[in-house]
């Protein structure tokens, strides 16, 4: 690997110069030392950066512009949701009653915070077709532990205590057999049917007295509506199992199709992805969870509670016994729900079916595009994502699709998801969400057009790619497993990024 020009410049560090400085600290008080205990008192001075004003904006504002981001172009990352994320959710999650409250404060005192949480909860429900939904789990893959422990508390409560796994289709997000392991399950892996859905008759095989749950994404990880969830769900209830519902597709089906109605018992709901809030970096979310009449008693608590006065409330430690307890600090990342709140109230129940009926819209013109590019691997009519696949550009050039995600980044835009879903040769999840227009659904076809050009006319261009971007490409095991994170001093010719 080598570094790309002065773009990844010499840290605050190296541009220290004794004495420089930027803010203006009033003197302190003459015997401020003295107040403070002498076995306290820093012995030598704090090894800070000395730079001034201007140096130190450039730096971040620099370093802010390395970062690619929904802000700045197209990021179809396929199961992620990057759709635009409305300022206005900025102004409302900065309101200083959300963000001056003290997380101790008295419910009296928190009314309007509670209000929101209640409302939120209920619009969820509501989405969702679900009884009851809990915020408190931070992230999609805290959702699913969230209402995988209800599923086993459900099955404890009536003393059903031989059901030990869960069935999982193949195509799943790891998260979900990483959920069935971690609340005491064995995972059971199906695989999926040829036309990318689940097989049903594989399930029924696999359905039986141990079978505590099956983990099902609807639409699945391919973008393919599952429309023989009816079957299934009925195939999985007579058995004495329940279903779990991975709604981190969310967007693709709001106002269309209510898991809770279907028959789904318990289901996350990644409202950073389908309610926008930037996720890009990895965090913060929130995960709720939606349940139904089987897995109400065991919901997280505090639960926040309307009274019949009309006031709000949070449940006081041990009012619900039946509950699986705490998941998470507080109400959960709230900042990220009054986000959700905004978003949901800024559309309405008729703006958020035509968000979805958008995300399908621009995903099925998309592959339609795709098409006459790239290997397209499941013909039917796709929902809010779909997979294509460079299996025969691989065939006929020796380009793998690793290539063509490195080459995109040189041609202005974020790869899509690539070699994920893992039943996918060569994959790419495309999720082109509603937000795009039509001009930059059909550039970044274009730029595809290109590099499949390029792959057979000059290969070892896309070999090398990326080019123009800060660090060229990394070697992807190292990066994962022995990330170089501290800042050492550099010497003599060191790059930045040394080789
Ligand atoms: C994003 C996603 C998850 C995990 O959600 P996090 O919020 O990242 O933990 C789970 N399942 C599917 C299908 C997803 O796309």
């Amino acid at each position: 690997m080598t570094a790309a020009g002065d773009r990844l410049g010499p840290t605050l560090f190296e541009r220290s110069h004794p004495g420089r400085g930027g803010g203006k600290i009033p003197h302190p008080p003459k015997d401020a030392l003295a107040r403070i205990p002498a076995d306290q008192l820093r012995t030598e001075g704090p090894n800070l950066p000395e730079v001034a004003e201007p140096e130190l904006t450039r730096h971040y504002i620099n370093l802010s512009q390395l970062n690619y981001a929904i802000d700045s172009g197209f990021y179809p990352l396929g199961s992620c949701t990057m759709k635009w994320n409305p300022k206005v959710n900025e102004w409302a999650a900065r309101l200083p009653g959300f963000v001056s409250l003290h997380p101790f404060a008295p419910d009296e005192l928190a009314q309007g915070s509670l209000q929101l949480l209640w409302e939120l909860e209920q619009a969820l429900a509501e989405i969702g077709g679900m009884r009851a939904v809990t915020l408190q789990p931070a992230a999609g893959a805290q959702g699913e532990l969230t209402g995988i422990l209800m599923v086993r508390a459900y099955h404890r409560s009536r003393s059903d205590l031989e059901r030990s796994e869960v069935l999982v289709p193949d195509s799943a997000h790891g998260t979900n057999p990483a959920t069935a392991s971690m609340a005491g399950f064995k995972t059971v892996s199906i695989a999926s049917a040829s036309d990318g859905g689940v097989d049903i008759a594989a399930f029924r095989a696999a359905l039986g007295p141990r079978t505590a749950a099956v983990m099902i994404t609807n639409p699945s990880t391919l973008g393919l509506f599952e429309s023989r969830i009816g079957e299934l769900l009925d195939a999985v209830h007579a058995v004495g199992a329940l279903a779990y519902m991975d709604g981190a597709n969310l967007n693709a089906i709001m106002g269309r199709f209510k898991p809770g109605e279907a028959g789904f018992d318990v289901m996350h709901i990644n409202v950073h992805k389908t309610f926008s809030t930037p996720h890009g970096g990895g965090g913060p979310g929130a995960g709720p969870v939606g349940v139904g009449e089987k897995l109400l008693p065991f919901l997280p608590s505090p639960r926040v509670l309307r009274e019949s006065d009309g006031r709000f409330r949070l449940e006081h430690a041990g009012e619900r016994p039946s509950s699986i307890g705490r998941i998470r600090s507080f109400a959960g990342n709230t900042a990220v729900l009054v986000r959700a709140y905004a978003y949901i109230r800024a559309h309405g129940a008729s703006g958020l079916r035509e968000v979805s009926d958008d995300a399908v819209l621009a995903a099925n013109y998309m592959k339609s595009q795709v098409a006459g590019v790239l290997d397209v691997p499941f013909a039917r009519h796709c929902m809010h994502e779909f997979v294509a696949s460079s299996a025969t550009l691989k065939a006929e050039t020796g380009i793998r699709t690793l290539d063509v995600a490195k080459r995109l980044i040189d041609l202005g835009f974020h790869p899509p998801t690539i070699y994920f879903p893992l039943t996918v040769e060569e994959a790419l999840l495309i999720e082109p969400t509603e937000t795009e227009s039509i001009e930059t659904l059909d550039a970044f076809v274009e730029a595809l057009r290109a590099i499949v050009h390029e792959a057979h006319v000059d290969p070892d261009l896309l070999h090398s790619a990326p080019h123009s971007s800060p660090v060229r490409r990394l070697d992807e095991t190292s990066a994962a497993r022995q990330p170089n994170l501290r800042w050492r001093a550099m010497t003599g010719g060191q790059t930045p990024c040394p080789d």
